[in-house]
């Protein structure tokens, strides 16, 4: 089979004709149909994750069918469509016992610190494998485990976004668009960002009430002029870059939440006043737990949330695929598709 390997930091990955693995114990073998492109995958290839290391295969929003049953596995089917949660969990410690399964003491992460799915078939552990309705094209079901579940996640646990919150989402690419959708689907009234106009469109398209080009104007202005001087209830950041939350901070109504999706400066500082006195929140995320993803494979499986995909490419097109990402080419999520 053909797998992307990443052998060298900086470089992109390498395709190269490797074995197809065999599904060990409590494992199944996937024929990967679907692999989505993430900023993650970026920062995987420059080498700043201190948790990865070389000479493995990257991807984690994997979609396919199950080709091989290891011993031991019960309750799934040869060729059913599934997609993997990514999280590899111990399953004992404090926060699996209690369903917070992303915060895991234990946790190793498919296509992070474990092969992952930028290859024709992957090995996944039994208990990481989540079916799905056929109905589902493979290129929307392989986002779900990331692109839209860390948005479910962020809005429904940590945002707890409700009816009629103003909500702003920084940044309409991959997650922003597919978190969107869930904003109004709780019953927010949102506001999406981007410095392109045509992300903008496709923004309004999935439900945006308001966009705004932030090339174009003053962000802080504009957020008072449409909020009436109100400001936000909450604020997703998927930008995540020292600016986007400093700024968040001054959008946020008193009692307001900035919840931090996206990763790039590693610091930011904030105003003392602005988190004391106006009891200002900002909130991390890391994924998902797998109730979350049961509860967002369901809304994709409802129509209620259509993941948005802005192209595809096949395997060889990988490294064009990753450039075209970090130079903000794509307009959206992008996935590797197999025959
Ligand atoms: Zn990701
Ligand atoms: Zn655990």
């Amino acid at each position: 089979m053909k797998a992307a390997f990443l052998r060298d930091f900086h470089k992109g990955l390498n395709i190269e004709e490797t074995d197809i693995p065999s599904p060990g114990y409590k494992e199944v073998l996937v024929k990967v149909k679907a692999s989505g492109l993430c900023a993650s995958d970026l920062h995987i290839i420059d080498g700043i994750l201190p948790s990865v290391s070389l000479n493995f295969t990257p991807g984690h929003e994997m979609a396919g069918e199950i080709c091989e049953l290891g011993e031991g596995v019960t309750g799934l089917e040869l060729g059913s469509h599934v997609v993997a949660s990514i999280d590899v969990t111990c399953g004992r410690c404090r926060f699996c016992l209690t369903g917070h399964t992303n915060l895991c003491r234990s946790l190793r992460r498919i296509g992070f610190e474990i092969n992952g799915s930028h290859e024709e078939y992957a090995i996944v552990p039994e208990n990481n494998i989540f079916p799905i309705d056929d109905s589902i094209p493979f290129e929307q079901a392989a986002v779900i485990p990331d692109a839209v579940v860390c948005m479910y996640h962020a809005i429904k646990n940590k945002g707890q976004v409700r009816a009629g919150d103003k909500v702003l989402i920084l940044g309409t690419g991959g997650l922003g668009i597919q978190g969107i959708q869930i904003a109004k689907y709780f019953g927010a009234e949102v506001y999406a960002t981007s410095r392109q106009d045509k992300k903008l469109e496709i923004a309004k398209q999935f439900g945006a009430d308001e966009v705004i080009n932030t090339a174009k104007c003053n962000l802080i202005e504009e957020i008072d002029r449409i909020t009436n001087g109100e400001q936000c209830d909450v604020i997703f950041d998927n930008i995540g870059v020292k600016s986007s939350i400093e700024e968040s901070l001054k959008m946020l109504r008193p009692g307001g939440k900035v919840v931090v999706v996206g990763y790039n400066d590693p610091e930011f500082e904030a105003n003392y006043q602005e988190i004391v006195i106006k009891e200002k929140e900002i909130i991390g995320i890391r994924g998902s737990s797998r109730e979350d993803l049961v509860e967002a494979i369901r809304l994709v499986e409802k129509g209620v949330v259509k993941p948005y995909i802005y192209q595809t490419y096949k395997l060889e097109q990988i490294n064009e695929a990753l450039e075209n990402l970090r130079n903000g080419v794509s307009l959206g999520r992008t996935v590797v598709v197999f025959d």
